[in-house]
């Protein structure tokens, strides 16, 4: 199937146009019309081969919202115009002990990302949800509940996913106090989502700027960063913090926050970090550890708990061909707090009108 999306070249050159081919349906694969797309700061890194795994072209996107415009023989989950989801990953062994447990993200072979994946049959890279068409096999489908508004769903399938799984491994129950460094797109869904499980929040900024928001979006305060008292304060007072910054940064200021016990789970950095002292993890028994988005059954489960919370996040939307403009305003921080791109305004060149 003939397709156009928004590819970079390079890791120097901006997206633009692209004309590409989604493989032949499977039977067991769903295709469908992108009708939007959250643009999350991995695409960011990835087009910029940030993590120096990046193969061009490149199509981003995988906070993808569509329609279900065909599906294979052997598809039983999905119909002709059913409204669904996929998010960072399109397929998984499926055979191994992590899949066996609905955590395709831990697969032991490696999960096949959305964009920058090797098809699992043909070796073909993957292309992401900037982009027309999509085709995803059956298991790597969502399915969007009908009470969700649809043009905000898109960011809950990696920023949402992101922070509900660390959430709930680290048992958020009403009353837990948790932190949040960074509010941005991850940021202010962990935010959102720890406030409706009933935690305390504490947003940790670089500066007092976001306060108002933070409250607004169900924090109890906003603690800045650089300021030594207020940090010294709030020594051992949270049982989790989730860490989306994008960048290398020092953890040594915030590990001290956890109480005894307590973890920071990184989920922005992918990379090396500054040094860490060891003094307050042995003497308070806290922990640093990572996560990796989510699997398939625990998206479903964040999909359903948003719409039975009516959570989602806050969306700027824009159209294709701002996405430029959109990088250069997400590497400044300049988001509030998610961009989306609405997928009609990607026209469908005359070539691929049959
Ligand atoms: P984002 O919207 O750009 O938000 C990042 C936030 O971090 C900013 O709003 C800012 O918050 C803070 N920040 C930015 N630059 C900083 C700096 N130089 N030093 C300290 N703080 C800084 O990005 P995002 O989409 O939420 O993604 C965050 C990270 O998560 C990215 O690296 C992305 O690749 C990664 N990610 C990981 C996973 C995973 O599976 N673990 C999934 C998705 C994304 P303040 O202004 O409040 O300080
Ligand atoms: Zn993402």
């Amino acid at each position: 199937m003939k397709t156009v999306g928004y590819a970079a070249q390079s890791s120097e050159s901006p997206l633009a146009p692209f004309n590409f081919v989604r493989r032949v349906l499977r039977s067991n694969d769903v295709a469908m019309e992108v009708l939007y797309c959250g643009v999350c700061h991995s695409d960011l890194h990835t087009a910029h081969n940030d993590w120096g795994w990046t193969t061009y072209p490149i199509v981003p996107g995988h906070e993808i919202v569509g329609r279900v415009t065909a599906i294979g023989s052997d598809v039983t989950r999905y119909k002709l115009g059913d409204t669904v989801a996929v998010g960072c990953m399109v397929d998984s062994c499926q055979t191994c002990d992590q899949c066996h447990k609905g955590e395709e993200q831990l697969c032991r072979e490696g999960n096949t990302g959305t964009y920058c994946g090797l098809d699992r049959i043909t070796q073909e890279p993957t292309q992401g949800g900037y982009s027309k068409h999509l085709v995803v096999r059956e298991e790597f489908v969502l399915r969007v509940p009908e009470t969700l508004d649809l043009a905000k769903v898109a960011p809950l399938l990696c920023a949402g996913i992101t922070t509900y799984s660390p959430l709930r491994t680290w048992n958020v129950v009403p009353g837990s106090r948790v932190g949040v460094i960074g509010l941005g797109g991850l940021g202010h869904m962990a935010v959102k989502l720890a406030a409706g499980m009933g935690a305390k929040v504490t947003v940790l900024s670089r500066s007092k700027d976001k306060t108002a928001d933070a409250l607004a979006l169900g924090a109890e305060q906003l603690l800045v960063s650089a300021d030594i008292d207020a940090m010294d304060k709030a020594q051992s007072s949270f049982d989790l913090i989730i860490d989306t910054v994008p960048v290398k940064h020092d953890l040594n200021p915030y590990v001290p926050l956890l109480d005894v016990d307590g973890t920071l789970v990184i989920v922005g950095q992918v990379g090396p970090m500054e040094e860490q002292n060891t003094v307050s993890m042995l003497l308070g028994r806290r922990r640093i550890a990572g996560s990796p988005i989510g699997g398939i059954r625990e998206t479903q489960e964040m999909l359903d708990f948003c719409a039975q919370k009516n959570i989602l996040p806050d969306c700027e939307m824009i159209h294709m061909d701002q996405i430029n403009e959109a990088f250069e305003r997400m590497e400044r921080s300049d988001v509030r707090y998610r961009f989306v791109i609405d997928m009609a305004s990607l026209p469908v060149p005359d070539t691929l009108v049959v």
